[in-house]
């Protein structure tokens, strides 16, 4: 390959390149704020990034690009300069010696010939459209921090909203349907749907190192293990933290109880208080054998530090900032000793592994542990 044929091949590459990365789709454009000019450690001669971004409207890494872009192409001219300047010397010095005469002006032939192939190049980009030489397309998108959302449901209860619903896991499962159960002398009420644990299955949570059971709550065996490291691993991460159980192992009766006071509730209301209210069953309050505190495998827990807590226990401020490291280190802590979070509710964990599991939609919750 001759060098002039070297030279075609690579200002080809490079236009090609270029295009590519222009063709990158122009990404949220419309949603940037206004870009800030970071502080450049190595600045790049001639380029003031800030009045530069304000002139082409483009972001501080499309700038930097362009500016490096058109840095390269100055230090091009000043080389084929210096390269014209040496064949000249060649040329005038060479005496009548032909190959000195010819190597002179191939010298300046190359030169002249690398210059024109950088220079067409950008000169050709600029016409086609001057934002591919001012590489536009890399926006850097602005992200919005995505926080736990507040919406009471269990793993069965999404998978019912999927139209999966597993009948028999519940002991009823519409506001009719439950109406008529609470209406029921408590001593017909079922005592538990399929798959749940009974009473005997769960033991009390033993509170130790770094973990507190101050309302006597109950699971299964392997889950009050792993709470318990879950308080070693929390005290491990910081002296002063403790895990607080609210809830564990919930028999049907309870949950049972819980749908009915919010029938109730709702009946005794009227208008739009009683649509909202009648509203939260199976939502704020799930179906009862929907839920996963039946299996005795949730648990609702809460991170304190000295005392104070460090978590929400609440749907209406659980997305508040002032969680967030908090929710960070419980997830930590929990996600540790095997224990995976609903992802609606910052307190709500479930133990791993697919036994008790009785989540079958791909949209579940806990897709891992749920396939
Ligand atoms: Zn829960």
């Amino acid at each position: 390959m001759t060098s002039l044929k070297r030279k075609l091949a690579i200002s080809a590459g490079a236009i090609a390149v270029t295009l590519l990365l222009a063709a990158v789709p122009l990404l949220a454009s419309a949603a940037s704020p206004t870009p800030v000019a970071p502080n450049l450690q190595v600045p790049i001669p001639g380029l003031d990034l800030a009045a530069e971004m304000q002139k082409t409207g483009g972001d501080a890494i499309s700038t930097y690009i362009a500016g490096i872009y058109r840095f390269l192409l100055a230090i091009i001219g000043v080389v084929a300069g210096v390269a014209i300047m040496v064949g000249g010397f060649t040329y005038l010095t060479a005496g009548g010696d032909k190959s000195k005469v010819d190597e002179g002006k191939k010298r300046i032939y190359n030169a002249l010939a690398g210059m024109v192939l950088a220079f067409s190049s950008y000169l050709l980009l600029y016409v086609i459209n001057p934002d591919l030489v001012n590489f536009k397309s890399f926006k850097i998108i602005s992200i919005t921090p995505e926080v736990y959302t507040a919406e009471q449901s269990v793993s069965e209860d999404v998978d019912a909203a999927n139209g999966n619903v597993i009948p028999d896991h519940y002991a009823c499962h519409t506001v009719d349907d439950c109406r008529t159960l609470c209406a029921k002398s408590k001593s017909d009420w079922p005592t538990a749907t399929s798959d749940m644990v009974t009473p005997k299955d769960v033991i009390l949570v033993t509170p130790s190192q770094g973990l507190e059971n101050p309302k006597g709550v109950s699971v299964t065996p392997p889950t009050a293990a792993a709470l318990q490291q879950a308080g070693t691993i929390a005290v491990g991460k910081d002296p002063n933290y403790s895990l607080k159980l609210y809830s564990g192992y919930r028999p049907l009766d309870k949950q049972i109880q819980l749908v009915c006071d919010k029938i109730a509730a709702g009946d005794a209301a009227s208008g739009d208080q009683q649509t909202k209210l009648l509203g939260q069953v199976g939502v704020s309050v799930a179906w009862p054998g929907g839920s996963n505190h039946g299996v005795g495998i949730a648990v609702d827990i809460q991170l304190l530090k000295s005392g104070t807590a460090l978590t929400s226990m609440s749907y209406n401020d659980q997305t508040d900032p002032k969680w967030k490291d908090g929710s960070k280190a419980l997830d930590d802590i929990m996600t540790q000793a095997g224990f995976r979070r609903y992802a609606k509710e910052q307190w709500h964990y479930e133990f791993g592994g697919t036994s008790g599991c009785r989540c079958t939609s791909p949209n579940c919750p806990f897709p891992p542990s749920c396939g």
